[in-house]
């Protein structure tokens, strides 16, 4: 068994429609997948209408945009019931405030010289959750960077020249808002090192398991050392959390992140499902 926890599609900043998705885990030989767009559910029911047809399985999943103080925290939500009502007020809040900054990110951009639409931006983007991802391909289109990377580096990540503030929900509500769909709230890439924002410590996911009940950590990530690994799979151990892997695909809209590059324990996976049954989640 070799399992993909952590995959986007196009109906966020992937690249793949959910089909594709499902289709390329197949042709690499994976036997399990979670689609974890950004902030929607949209892609799930075509992953798992295709995933049925050809025989892969599929965890229903979400990466939650949260906020701890300042620092920026992504949140997995896996099996979330998609008809809760407050958890999808919450996110049609933070796909609404990510949007509603591109006119401003445009405008700096524009100061600096890069001469950008919003249509140019929509043309990058699917009806999901549209954000900096699909303001650099636009910047990709016009020349003005080689890739989504140059893009973040330079201009459009925390503290960069067009930076521009969003809305993001408090990271508790954010677990409460997951368990109360039924799902499982893992913390996404703990150790990653974003430019200009500040990193998540040890103390911190010890907080978060204690007072917020946290489910679960992302320890196998391309973005973390093997030391982050390390140190996180004993603190895991250590605080009672499931212990996930996967590699944050992205398509071609991230280099280094591979389709199954990075991996799930089968029990890890059994664990997961089984919290989620006994909350009454989608499994
Ligand atoms: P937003 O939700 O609009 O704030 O955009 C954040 C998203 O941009 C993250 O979830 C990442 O998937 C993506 N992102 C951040 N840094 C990079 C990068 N260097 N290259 C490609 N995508 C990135
Ligand atoms: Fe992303
Ligand atoms: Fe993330
Ligand atoms: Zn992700």
């Amino acid at each position: 068994m070799r399992i993909d926890l952590h995959t986007h599609s196009s109906l966020s900043d992937g690249t793949d429609s959910p089909t594709r998705l499902v289709l390329n885990a197949q042709s690499k030989g994976l036997s399990t997948i979670a689609l974890c767009d950004h902030d929607t559910f949209d892609g799930l029911a075509e992953a798992d209408e295709c995933a049925r047809r050809v025989g892969l399985q599929v965890v229903d999943g979400l990466e939650m945009s949260a906020r701890l103080f300042n620092i920026t925290v992504h949140l997995l939500g896996y099996g979330c019931k998609t008809n809760n009502e407050e958890l999808n007020m919450e996110l049609a809040k933070v796909r609404a405030s990510r949007r509603d900054r591109l006119p401003e990110t445009l405008a700096k951009l524009g100061s600096l010289g890069m001469e950008i639409t919003l249509e140019e931006v929509a043309n990058h983007s699917s009806t999901g959750s549209v954000g900096r991802p699909h303001v650099a391909d636009a910047m990709v289109a016009r020349g003005y960077v080689v890739n989504r990377d140059e893009a973040f580096q330079k201009y459009l990540s925390e503290g960069g020249l067009a930076y521009v503030e969003r809305y993001a929900v408090e990271v508790s509500r954010g677990i409460e808002l997951i368990h109360g769909a039924g799902g499982v709230a893992v913390l996404a890439h703990p150790f990653i090192r974003s430019r200009g924002s500040t990193q998540i410590t040890p103390e911190i996911i010890e907080e978060m398991a204690f007072d917020m009940h946290l489910d679960g950590i992302e320890v196998d990530h391309p973005s973390h050392s093997a030391h982050d690994r390390d140190l996180l799979h004993e603190l895991g151990a250590r605080l009672g959390l499931i212990r996930t892997g996967g590699s944050d695909y992205h398509g071609t809209g991230k280099i280094g992140h591979e389709l199954g590059c990075e991996t799930t324990r089968a029990t890890a996976l059994t664990e997961l499902l089984r919290v989620i049954a006994s909350r009454g989640g989608r499994a």
